[in-house]
């Protein structure tokens, strides 16, 4: 089975930082942030040997609106849990260990820490990649390299 891509929006995929002025805002009603979302980003993503996967507060709106923008098919959607893990372990964590399923699994996000690392090393046992992505700026071209990369040293 391929490794697992959890996808973040809001951050990598939808910089928070100005976008500057050339960045128009949306007119007729759309969602004004829909517009710093980048097509690139979805070639990019596409081209990984893994399986693209949403994990975000976007949930299935992720596939109805993100998605067509991207240039995406329609990706798998984590359900996370209702009660929040302990500590500084983000919310999205155990949710993401659980999808996976002891899978390998690589993780974009803009608010990942290090109690995330520990808490995957501690409850995931396949290789597991967490890389944040500065949300200034949203997902560069290094940041998916350095998945690349990643997913180019798992063992067949
Ligand atoms: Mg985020």
């Amino acid at each position: 089975m391929l490794p697992v891509l959890f996808l973040d929006v809001d951050g990598p995929l939808i910089p928070f930082g100005a976008v500057g002025a050339r960045s128009a805002p949306a007119t007729g009603g759309g969602n004004p942030l829909l517009s710093r979302l980048d097509p690139a980003h979805g070639t990019w993503l596409a081209a990984l040997p893994c399986e693209l996967v949403w994990a975000t507060t976007w949930m299935d709106d992720a596939n109805e609106v993100v998605a067509l923008r991207l240039g995406l098919p329609r990706l798998p959607v984590v359900d996370f849990p209702d009660e929040d893990p302990p500590g500084r372990v983000h919310w999205k964590t155990p949710g993401l260990v659980a999808f996976a399923a002891g899978r390998p699994f690589a993780w974009l996000d803009d608010e990942i820490g290090a109690a995330d690392r520990d808490w995957v090393a501690a409850h995931h046992p396949a290789p597991a990649l967490l890389h944040a992505v500065d949300a200034r700026h949203g997902l560069t071209r290094a940041d998916v390299d350095a998945v690349a990369a990643w997913l180019g040293s798992l063992s067949p």
